[in-house]
């Protein structure tokens, strides 16, 4: 890869939802965690204004699967007053929106959702991500997956499918490293390639090393060296033609500018939780963007919208709108948008014909 070309990254604020999951994927500490409820909005302005400092161009909710049918969420829902899960994140993002000035675009990773959940979505959503492990018989029968439904592949597959017929852009997450052979690894990536090669909605592919947590099956698991890391990169970039290949920055710290000249393109979301302290995030950031420097890496801010998912008119009027006004600030910060084009873009705007999907 030229040093010359730049590598790419986005600035987001995180936030969990609902830390309950049915899965019980062996190397995931997600459901361990300390069950916090669902914010009220008087919680949520709070959160938005303290991560205001980070200057994020997107927001990023997670949540365990399956997110609309978790019973407490439901329950602190709808004592808020919200009618479900999605009518809830629909009022959060509007009252980000009025946070940031109009200004945020939306990553979610809920993980496998109903058609229609997924359909009353797609307005405000701006990237789909979709975690997934190697397409490999031999793990899904172990501990490791046993008892994770959702994440069987046939239904990531359908998921991701599902995502294309609603023209929704989607990133999808690979984690490697947890004793998958490298045919398995290779044949995942062809599927993907597949599946983007008919809808064209896969923004990015993440590959993403696999580190152990205390108190996970998988917590004395070796972790993901970073030559399988770098050869992996190698592999995508060149399976998957078109679409760029991304690596979770603040993972690969120590190794990043080997994955980019592997062909990593893209160093997806830098979030930072303002419901923790965020210095760790800035100090890790701080190292990466030094150590691709002294590389001869440069680095350019983009929207959580790649510049293929917009040619591919893969957004909305919410999107389109935030996506003026985030040009404005980005020229403010002396930032040179990725997105640019985006503007000249809008006459092209394909809205998603909810009647013609929901008859798909
Ligand atoms: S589905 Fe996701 S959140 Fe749930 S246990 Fe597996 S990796 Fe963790």
């Amino acid at each position: 890869m030229s040093h010359n070309a730049p590598l790419t990254y986005v600035r987001a604020l995180s936030a969990t939802l609902s830390p309950r999951c049915v899965n019980r994927c062996g190397f995931c500490a997600y459901p361990l965690r300390k069950y916090r409820a669902a914010p009220s909005l008087k919680r949520w302005r709070q959160i938005l204004r303290a991560g205001r400092p980070w200057e994020p161009t997107c927001l990023h909710l997670t949540g365990g699967e399956p997110f609309t049918k978790d019973r407490e969420l439901l329950q602190t829902v709808r004592y808020y007053g919200h009618e479900d899960a999605v009518d809830y994140v629909h009022t959060l993002l509007a009252v980000a929106m009025e946070e940031h000035h109009g200004g945020l675009l939306t990553s979610v990773e809920l993980g496998e959702l109903r058609r229609a959940d997924l359909q009353r979505l797609r307005p405000v959503v701006s990237e789909y991500v979709v975690g997934i492990v190697a397409f490999d018989p031999a793990i899904f029968d172990t501990a490791l997956l046993w008892n994770a439904p959702t994440m069987a592949p046939p239904r990531r597959l359908e998921l991701i499918q599902m995502l294309g017929q609603l023209r929704m852009p989607t990133t999808v997450n690979l984690l490697i490293g947890l004793g998958e052979c490298e045919s398995s690894r290779l044949q995942t990536l062809a599927a993907l390639a597949e599946v983007h090669a008919r809808r064209g909605h896969l923004q990015a592919v993440r590959i993403s090393p696999f580190r152990p947590r205390a108190g996970t099956p998988l917590e004395n698991h070796p972790a993901t060296p970073p030559d399988l890391i770098v050869r992996t990169v190698r592999q995508a970039a060149e399976i998957l033609q078109g679409i760029p290949v991304q690596v979770p920055a603040l993972a690969v710290e120590d190794f990043v500018e080997r994955c980019a000249e592997a062909g990593a393109q893209d160093l997806g979301l830098i979030t930072a939780d303002p419901q923790s302290d965020f210095t760790m995030t800035a100090r890790s950031w701080g190292k990466v963007e030094r150590r691709l420097h002294e590389h001869g890496h440069r680095l350019v801010e983009r929207l959580a919208l790649t510049e293929q998912a917009v040619a591919h008119g893969l957004f909305t009027d919410n999107q389109r709108r935030c996506i003026a006004r985030q040009l404005t600030c980005l020229e403010e910060r002396h930032v040179r948008p990725v997105a640019a084009p985006v503007a000249a873009a809008a006459p092209e705007v394909v809205e998603v014909d909810e009647t013609r999907q929901a008859s798909a």
